[in-house]
């Protein structure tokens, strides 16, 4: 059964996030052999869509005016509905972002829509369309069909591969112009706390420091580190409850959830709700000076020893390579 489907493109400053091309890669699945039109909301974005169109849209709808410059629930919404009341669509797919998992369940309850969120893979067997995510705070995973006609998704990034670019596609690109009502709250300004380096949320590599790192200045090594492989900086709750760094680098059940391709944890024990956020990146490789700390059970490759002494040893030998 083909099926339209929409795909949000979520921009940040400036630029598509890599999640917006997971998203239309779960989107053509989900049409099966159907159109996926891009969306894209907000204030100057027109210039993106082909972007959109070139990872596999066939089309792209815009909606911009300055009330969609930073993102409300409020006024996304009222962009996002006016596109579907026109494009009629059979799904929706959005990045399980902080966008996404503020937007999608005021979406679905608008649309009288059922949803999938923070979804992992997506196949089609026997027919279905069938989603796998996370329960019990990453610790098993369900499989799940959506019998609502209209199939409603949040996927997680990092977890879907995007299709491959093609500079040479094209498509159409229509503006529609939406009367966005008075909002109800108002983006004065935006604030980023952790603007240096690579997005977390996004990393391909992951140097994450707990509690063992000791002081603010014990993260020093693991960001030369980082560095030198391109990596995010992230941190256990127990480092950020400590002082050692800003909160907005928690990773875990409070935190935010990442599946990078290379995590290296160090001094962190792998408390079970750190193990939430983390657990279903593809490698991982913990540094602990204790040989019994739970992070070696979910490790792939383990170091015993001090951090200090190791990841200096890392970093030199990644240098000699890499740099
Ligand atoms: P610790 O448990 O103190 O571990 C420090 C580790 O460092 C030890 O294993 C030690 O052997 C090692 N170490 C010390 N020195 C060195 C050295 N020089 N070299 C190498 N290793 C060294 N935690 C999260 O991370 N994320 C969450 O989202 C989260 N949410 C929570 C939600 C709730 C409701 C609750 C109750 C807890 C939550 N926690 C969360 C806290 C969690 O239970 C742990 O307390 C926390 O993860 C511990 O952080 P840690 O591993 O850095 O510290």
């Amino acid at each position: 059964m083909s099926r339209k489907v929409l795909v949000l493109g979520e921009v940040r400053e400036g630029s598509l996030r890599n999640v917006s091309f997971e998203a239309i890669s779960t989107a053509k699945t989900i049409a099966e052999g159907g159109e996926v039109v891009a969306v894209l909301v907000g204030q100057s974005v027109n210039a993106l869509a082909s972007e959109m169109i070139q990872f596999g849209a066939d089309r792209a709808v815009v909606v911009e005016d300055e009330k969609l410059a930073s993102y409300t629930s409020d006024g996304f919404s009222q962009a996002l509905l006016a596109v579907v009341d026109q494009e009629k669509p059979d799904g929706l797919v959005l990045g399980h972002t902080a966008l996404g998992k503020d937007l999608s369940p005021k979406l679905a309850a608008r649309l009288q829509s059922g949803l999938i969120s923070d979804v992992t893979a997506i196949e089609v067997a026997g027919g279905n369309i069938v989603f796998t995510r996370p329960i019990y705070s990453g610790k098993a995973f369900e499989k799940k069909v959506m019998v609502d006609p209209f199939i409603f998704a949040t996927i997680r990034p990092n977890n879907i591969a995007p299709l491959e670019k093609d500079a040479a596609r094209s498509g159409d690109v229509a503006s529609l112009t939406v009367e966005i009502k008075d909002l109800r709250s108002i983006v004065k300004d935006v604030v980023r706390k952790a603007s240096e380096g690579v997005d977390l949320s996004e990393a391909k590599i992951i140097v994450a420091g707990g509690r063992g790192v000791k002081s603010e200045d014990g993260f020093n090594p693991l960001k030369e580190l980082a560095t030198v492989l391109g990596a995010a900086v992230g941190a256990s709750r127990g480092a950020c409850d400590a002082n050692y760094c800003d909160y907005s680098l928690q990773i875990g059940q409070t935190g935010k959830v990442v599946t990078p391709d290379l995590y290296i944890a160090c001094g962190i024990s792998g408390a079970i709700q750190h193990l939430a956020g983390m657990s279903n990146s593809k490698v991982i490789v913990a540094i602990n000076k204790d040989p019994e700390a739970n992070i070696f059970k979910v490790a792939d490759y383990g170091i015993v020893g001090d951090l200090f002494e190791v990841l200096p040893l890392l970093t030199e030998e990644f240098k000699a390579v890499l740099v």
